[in-house]
């Protein structure tokens, strides 16, 4: 089985070799229950080391089943450690954080056998060394006597030939150390057992050889008896595929150390939260556009989640592409794209000034007392509300009412209901256009109310049409002809607004009566039916009509027309190529564009068109937010794995056990692989968890905008970065292995 021929050991420190062994020729069979006695220092432990494969010899050769071992490399030690040698040490050497049962599990697990196979096995072990009733118990909580009976079961469930024992009683009191012996002596019927102990006395009844050492010599060499056995190793186990065996592995582990395995579990979390939220800060932070001052000369409307939107061929709109423009993150399409800079001004955003008082009296300027003026002018205020047309509304936005249809019309949001169906003054003005005291004014109609509370009003069709007119209204004018001394000579008058008066019919068209009285008075000519209203470059023959004193709502500068006809001059206008979207979210600006780029359309970010020059302060904030953010995402990584190590290191222990009972370096290692991984993708997962959950439940801004500007791709760069920490945690724990447990190993007593 095992022959050792003129085998020499030398130890070499810096200033002295020692000669541990010297020339030792021994051989042993299986059946053989053998006890080497020595004083201390005359090489037993060197022995046992050599015979165990842990450590090397100078000279000499060891034969194990007639092949010489001195040709054996670091991969045939591991196998012959694995396959052919079970420990048993005086300190036991269990993992005091598994159950009496995953001690010996694991020595099963090791070799191969299933989870469930290697759970029957280890339990019929146990009964075998009487431990049955303790299964479930902490190795911790067992008494001296019952570890070094786990000890034992352990080596055999290792189902080697050879089984040796370093002082297995050393630390146990004369009843419980023969005990221990009986249990040996039954396993060394069919292996080769060998035992280092001072106590002969104690061992002599139950051995069958006697070896003493002296100075690294054999002394003396005694066989009582040898018991005929057979051998009869059966090694048909069905054992599992490497991959198998590291998850039945890791399985245990996980499960036998719950709280070093929530505790890792725990910091790869954290560093899989933590990369998420600087990676997404980082790229919330990547669009400059948001640290240029804004040019308000193009756009007023400010809204960044504003876009105008036109085919790349210039096509006219049509109500299809509306529907087309509609994809992710776009929230709805404004048909009327530049009413999306008028602003509007319900009850509260406006206010009555008084600018009256006494003023000198215009009748007699020589010294008569003032005369009391009572004026009073409207003040804009509130100049953020922007109109949107009733075609962005759908009926699901709505709590109650209808959508706008025709007339002057509105929905807004209220939260009593009984606004419906009530009518205001609502202004609107267009500040690129119309001066501080210009402003359109309609009486309008609440017909819907909205479920979202917003201070965003939405407007009937009309009123959009006005309002998007009003681009053209530079060029209002009525020509007529005067009779000027029998000749007829063209006159014209300029409007600055143009009004549907509900009153007009066909091509009638009014002015404000004092207007209406100054132009009867000034002309002789009955020009009802001769009048040429030119809008924008579009002319169409109308007829003034002076009779209508209702015409409240304009002034000199407003005319007023008939539904039919403004819809007549507007159809001239309505060949737009351009229109409005809005988007979610700033953030989706890109996103957008790239879609609609690909279905022919191109796109303008009206806020990005009005980003001009960089604002220092905000353009530092940003670099700063860059910079911390990708430091403080490589630091946290880099701290994650050192602590990771740092707690694996605690495990060095478990693992110099591991290799002892046969884990090779290799699968140490990528049993670490495979538990960090297992962290790294569970953390992962549980992150799409709950970014699932709160994506939409979240009040926080930050965590809101993180969202937005993490992506599906983003989540997959975030587990790789994850995976390469996971990786630095494997590598830098497997390099610890590889260095340690050699020297560790070789301290074993
Ligand atoms: P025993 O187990 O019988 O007490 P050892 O086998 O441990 O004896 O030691 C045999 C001799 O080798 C001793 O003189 C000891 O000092 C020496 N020795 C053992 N291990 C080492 C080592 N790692 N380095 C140097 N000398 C050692
Ligand atoms: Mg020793």
């Amino acid at each position: 089985m095992l022959k050792l021929e003129n085998i020499t050991k030398y130890y070499y420190s810096s200033s002295s070799v020692t000669c541990a062994l010297r020339k030792i020729n021994l051989e042993f069979k299986i059946g053989e229950f053998v006890a080497i006695t020595g004083e201390s220092g005359s090489g037993k432990t060197t022995l046992l080391n050599i015979i165990s494969g842990l450590d090397s010899y100078e000279d000499g050769e060891m034969y194990f089943g007639n092949k010489k071992t001195s040709f054996f490399d670091a991969k045939d030690w591991e196998k012959y450690r694995k396959e052919e040698i079970s420990f048993i040490f005086q300190n036991y050497n269990l993992i005091d954080s598994f159950s009496v049962l995953e001690n010996v599990m694991v020595a099963f697990i090791i070799d191969g056998y299933s989870y469930n196979q290697a759970k029957t096995k280890a339990k019929e072990v146990l009964k075998f060394v009487g431990l049955e009733n303790d299964i479930r118990k902490r190795a911790s909580k067992l008494s001296g006597g019952q570890k070094q009976r786990l000890a034992i079961a352990r080596a055999l469930a290792k189902e080697t030939n050879i089984i040796v024992a370093d002082e297995p009683t050393g630390n146990l009191d004369s009843e419980n150390g023969v005990a221990i012996l009986q249990l040996l002596k039954k396993i060394s019927k069919d292996k080769l057992v060998i035992v280092v102990t001072h106590n002969l006395g104690q061992i002599e009844p139950f051995i069958t050889r006697k070896i003493r050492l002296h100075d690294g010599e054999v002394a003396l060499d005694e066989t009582y008896k040898v018991s005929d056995c057979l051998v009869n190793k059966t090694n048909s186990k069905d054992k599992e595929k490497e991959l198998k065996k590291i998850s039945n592995f890791s399985f245990l582990n996980i499960k036998s150390q719950p709280n070093k395995s929530v505790l890792l579990f725990l910091l790869v979390f954290i560093c899989t939260l933590s990369t998420f939220i600087f990676y997404g800060n980082f790229k919330m932070n990547i669009d400059d556009h948001k640290t240029k001052n804004l040019d308000n000369s193009i756009f007023i409307n400010m809204d960044d989640t504003r876009m105008l939107v036109k085919k790349t061929d210039s096509s006219i709109v049509n109500d299809e592409m509306f529907d087309e423009v509609m994809v992710k993150h776009v929230k709805s399409a404004e048909k009327y794209d530049y009413i999306t800079d008028v602003n509007y001004y319900r009850d509260g955003d406006y206010q009555t000034v008084f600018a009256g008082g006494y003023v000198p009296n215009p009748n007699d300027p020589t010294g008569m007392p003032p005369v009391f003026e009572d004026k009073s002018y409207i003040q804009l205020l509130n100049h953020n509300k922007y109109m949107r047309s009733y075609n962005t509304l759908s009926e699901n936005m709505l709590k109650a009412g209808r959508l706008p249809t025709n007339d002057n019309e509105m929905v807004v949001y209220s939260n009593n209901l009984s606004i419906l169906d009530t009518t205001e003054k609502v202004l609107f003005r267009n500040d690129r256009i119309q001066s501080i005291d210009n402003y359109y004014s309609f009486n309008v109609k609440v017909v819907g109310v909205l479920k979202e509370n917003t201070s965003q009003a939405y407007f009937s069709e009309n009123i959009c049409k006005l309002m998007d007119l009003t681009q053209y209204k530079k060029n209002i004018t009525i020509s007529y002809y005067v009779e000027v001394n029998n000749r007829k000579q063209l006159k014209s008058y300029s409007f600055s607004e143009i009004l549907i008066n509900p009153t007009l019919k066909d091509y009638d068209i009014c002015v404000n009566s004092s207007l209406a009285d100054s132009l009867k008075y000034n002309t002789i000519i009955d020009f009802e039916n001769n009048v040429a209203l030119s809008i924008g470059g579009y002319t169409e023959i109308t007829t003034l009509k002076f009779s209508l004193n209702d015409y409240i709502d304009g002034n000199s500068k407003t005319i007023g027309v008939s539904k039919e006809l403004f819809d007549k001059i507007y159809s001239n206008f309505e060949n737009k190529t351009q229109f409005a979207i809005f988007a979610d979210d700033y953030a989706y600006i890109d996103d957008i564009n790239n879609s609609l780029a690909k279905l022919g359309y191109e796109t303008l970010s009206c806020y990005k068109a009005s980003a001009t020059e960089y604002n220092i302060e905000k353009v530092i904030i940003r670099y700063v937010n860059l910079a911390v953010s990708i430091v403080s995402l490589v630091l946290v990584n880099l701290i994650i794995v050192l602590l990771c190590n740092t707690i694996l290191k605690v495990k060095k222990n478990d693992y110099i056990i591991f290799k002892m009972i046969g884990l090779s370096n290799d699968l140490c290692k990528k049993i670490n692989y495979v538990e960090v991984s297992t962290y790294g993708l569970i953390s992962n997962i549980l992150l799409w968890i709950i970014c699932a959950i709160t994506k939409n439940v979240s009040n926080i801004e930050l965590i809101n905008n993180l969202f937005k500007y993490v992506r599906f791709y983003d989540y997959i760069l975030i587990l790789l970065i994850i995976a390469i920490s996971m990786i630095m945690v494997g590598r830098k724990f497997g390099k610890f292995l590889t260095k340690n447990l050699k020297v560790t190993m070789l301290k074993e007593e």
